[in-house]
This record gives C-alpha cells, sequence and structure tokens, in this order.
C-alpha cells in the first residue's frame, strides 16, 4: 500500500505537492470514488484517476553514470552548457540522486524512483561515497590526523570514514588522496581541504556504495540490475 499523492507523483504527471492540491481540490478518484483525505493508501491494482484521466505506474529506470568534467549534475541549464541527463537515452523524466561539482567527474546515479533517491542521500542511511582527490600541495601528516579527527563544516563535525595519501609527487608538489565520506553536504571533499589550506586540483568520485564506474569509461553509463536496487532498498534505516 503505498499514499496516493506518492503514486501520482510517481506517475511522473506532477510533484507531490502538486498531486496533494488536486486530492484536496477533489479531482481525485480511486475506482471511480472521489479522495479528497491527503493520507489515503491505495493498492498496485487500484484504478486511479485525476482530472478522468488514468494514472499509468512510470516503470522505474536506474543508470550508473561516469560524468565527464563540465557536464551540469542538474536536469536542464538555462545556458543551454550539458546535463548529466543529456548523456542517457531514455524517454523516462529521469533525475540525478545528489550533486557533483561541475568539475568533478566519476558516479553519478540517475533514476526517476523517488524513493529509491532518498535512500543514498539521506544522512543516516551512512551511504559512503570513495573521492579520489589531487591537492596543490602534499598533505602534511598533522592534517591528516586533524582531518581522520573530524572538522566543522556547516556546524557539523564530518568524520570521514577513511582517509588515505595513495601518492605523492614532490617534483610538482601534489599528492593524490582517497577520502571517504557519507554525507553528502555541498562541496564536501574541497571544503574539508581547503579549510586545512589545501585546494583540490581535481576530484573524482569513484563509488556511491556498491557502485563504482571503474570499468565505465567517462561519459558512459550502465543501467542497474534489478539485485543491485533491491540491495539499496536493503540499506534504508
Ligand atoms: N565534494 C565536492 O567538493 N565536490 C563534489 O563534486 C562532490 C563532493
Amino acid at each position: 500500500m503505498e499514499r496516493l499523492q506518492k503514486v501520482i507523483a510517481n506517475s511522473g504527471l506532477t510533484s507531490r505537492r502538486k498531486a496533494e492540491e488536486l486530492i484536496l481540490q477533489g479531482k481525485v478518484t480511486v475506482n471511480g470514488k472521489t479522495i479528497t483525505e491527503l493520507g489515503t493508501k491505495v493498492n498496485p491494482s487500484d484504478q486511479i484517476e485525476v482530472d478522468g484521466e488514468i494514472i499509468k505506474k512510470e516503470d522505474h529506470v536506474y543508470f550508473l553514470l561516469n560524468k565527464p568534467r563540465e557536464v551540469l549534475s542538474t536536469t536542464k541549464d538555462d545556458k543551454g552548457r550539458k546535463t548529466v541527463v543529456d548523456l542517457i537515452d531514455t524517454d523516462k523524466k529521469i533525475f540525478p540522486v545528489g550533486r557533483l561539482d561541475y568539475d568533478t567527474t566519476g558516479a553519478i546515479i540517475l533514476t526517476n524512483d523517488g524513493e529509491f533517491s532518498n535512500i543514498l542521500t539521506k544522512p543516516n542511511n551512512e551511504i559512503q561515497k570513495v573521492y579520489i582527490a589531487k591537492l596543490d600541495s602534499i598533505l602534511k601528516k598533522e592534517d591528516l590526523i586533524k582531518l581522520k579527527k573530524g572538522i566543522r563544516l556547516d556546524s557539523k563535525l564530518i568524520k570521514p570514514d577513511k582517509v588515505k595519501v595513495k601518492k605523492t609527487n614532490s617534483k610538482n608538489n601534489t599528492c593524490i588522496v582517497q577520502i571517504i565520506i557519507h554525507e553528502g553536504l555541498n562541496h564536501e571533499v574541497k571544503r574539508l581541504f581547503n579549510k586545512l589550506g589545501y585546494n583540490v586540483l581535481k576530484l573524482k568520485r569513484e563509488s556511491i556504495s556498491i557502485f563504482n564506474i571503474i570499468n565505465i569509461p567517462s561519459g558512459k553509463y550502465r543501467p542497474l540490475t534489478i539485485k543491485e536496487v533491491k540491495i539499496i532498498y536493503s540499506l534504508k534505516k
């Protein structure tokens, strides 16, 4: 059983808020009966009509994309720049789950399943994301320790699940760091290093939970399997 407004929103017809308005306005029927109560639960077999039009439950689709640089993590852009949605061949109304910056590359999931997206983005589900960052100088031991102990961002103590220096290049005075986090704040990785006085020259997200882009070329994608989708649903707390 699912809430009526959620089923309407999931059909792709409108947002959940608009669906609630339509219900309150008496424009929604379930099996021919007008429903004006917002909490009403419906079965998959119930026939729902909005303004006399039958709602078809939209099939859910899920993609894992290896985002290139200079692509926006939005559904559209006023300035005509390329978005992650432009890279996926589908007729479904998909959206990116979370954000990667314009210049960040790597793993991003696109779907039309709002609940799936919520599971992956809600901080209390502690979904791990693995990032590889190139810094503009070699990470000092004391800063690595500070990072491991946690850094305050947006008045929240961010304690990475793991931080490891993978490579140092003393000639160029740069280094490559692997950092695993689970919150998903805006520009989180860049801000963590900025707080310690480093700039992130390059940033790649290698994986989100069970999904990694190691075998996916830049700009390419693959659909998720049903088994993978079920694993993510099982992580919901
Ligand atoms: N952290 C960042 O700073 N940028 C991203 O794109 C993702 C995480």
